[in-house]
């Protein structure tokens, strides 16, 4: 029934840490914006969602809190989450009275508790879908990727966002290896602060921080002399100073989390069993996530663990993508799915 098909439209979430994004089934990916939401924490009042809360970032009054609701992949704010996603929903161009019958499929990290996969999923039903499909996030990266990911041949997927960077191991539709560091995106920002702070004793802000990373920010050597002028404010004096930053040296800054980026997948790499290690070294490594886009990440990789490796086309979107192929065309994706109503993974 057409009708009906139209009425009860399926969709994909990617709550991620950093960001929000919404695929509906037949138009695409709709909604892409940060998780955040601010609100007035005299009135409790939500002020603004998303790219507008965003805008707010570093720039709020005493009165106004931004909220990240989730840290590195799970919900640390429940209420904040639910109410991130029910603005969200109420902005999908067909919501009406049926947009309670939504099908969700949403990605979540594997290494989620019982407890921690149930909040998810009452996140989402509580904000207004009806039924919740949960996926693996490194399935949906895979499938976004249009990785052979059914066949018994194992593939290798780092996905690198916000919050976290996810080493998994996927074979014939599941996670056969996974395991999780919290280095990633939000540490790299850490790091560039720390280092300005420490080598100019200035305190810059976070959209500071992030254009530093990904204006002038690389894993290698770069031939372009990049160079940003930052403003910030002097430890010291109190007073606002300017200074010029290097790519050499936000590349000393994001040093150590590189390499120990590097190190996690080589011990995952050295514990896996031989078979699967064969096929990654066919195979190579697939960079999934915001963070796998730093300069010459690839490159990096490749050269410390001696494994190629590629950065997936559009990184940022791939997990939604894969959720939307999912949604598409759910009965092909029925055993991954139903493979997943139970963790059965091997954390290292
Ligand atoms: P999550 O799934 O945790 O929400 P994403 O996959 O959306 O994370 O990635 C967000 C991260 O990617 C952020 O830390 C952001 O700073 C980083 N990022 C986005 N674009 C770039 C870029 N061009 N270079 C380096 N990092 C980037
Ligand atoms: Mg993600």
């Amino acid at each position: 029934m057409k009708l009906f098909e139209n009425l009860y439209k399926s969709i994909g979430i990617d709550l991620g840490t950093a960001n929000f994004l919404i695929y509906v089934k037949g138009k695409g990916i709709v909604i892409n914006e940060p998780t955040l939401i601010a609100i007035n924490n005299r009135t409790n009042q939500i002020l603004a969602v998303g790219d507008e809360a965003n805008k707010m970032l570093d720039r709020t009054p005493a009165h106004v809190t931004l909220i990240k609701p989730l840290i590195n992949g799970v919900i640390s704010d429940f209420e904040m989450t639910q109410e991130i996603i029910r603005y969200f929903f109420s902005r999908l161009s067909e919501r009406n009275l049926f947009s309670r019958y939504r099908t969700a499929a949403v990605s979540i990290p594997t290494n989620l508790t019982e407890v921690e996969r149930k909040s998810v999923e009452d996140a989402v039903v509580s904000a207004g879908a009806s039924k919740v499909l949960l996926v693996e996030e490194p399935i949906a990266s895979a499938i976004g990727t249009r990785l052979p990911i059914e066949e018994p041949t194992a593939n290798m997927i780092v996905n690198i966002g916000g919050g976290t960077t996810e080493i998994s191991i996927i074979s014939i539709g599941g996670a056969v290896v996974s395991k999780s560091l919290k280095t990633a995106g939000q540490k790299f920002n850490e790091d560039i602060a720390r280092f300005i702070r420490s080598e100019y004793k200035l305190l810059i802000g976070e959209p500071t921080t992030e254009a530093l990373k990904i204006n002038v920010g690389s894993a290698v050597p770069i031939d372009d002399k990049l160079e940003m002028a930052v403003r910030g404010r002097d430890v010291a004096t109190g007073l606002p100073k300017e200074v010029i930053v290097r790519n050499a040296q936000i590349r000393t800054a994001l040093q150590k989390s590189l390499k120990a980026i590097a190190d996690a997948i080589k011990s995952i790499l050295e514990d896996a069993p031989p078979e699967l290690v064969g096929d990654i070294l066919e195979r190579g490594i697939y960079l999934s996530g915001g963070g796998s886009l730093l300069r010459g990440l690839d490159e990096y990789l490749e050269r410390e663990l001696q494994v190629e490796t590629r950065v997936v086309d559009d990184p940022l979107t791939c997990v939604v993508r894969g959720l939307g192929i999912i949604i598409e065309d759910t009965s092909r994706y029925e055993t991954i799915l139903s493979n997943q109503e139970k963790p059965k993974l091997v954390n290292l």
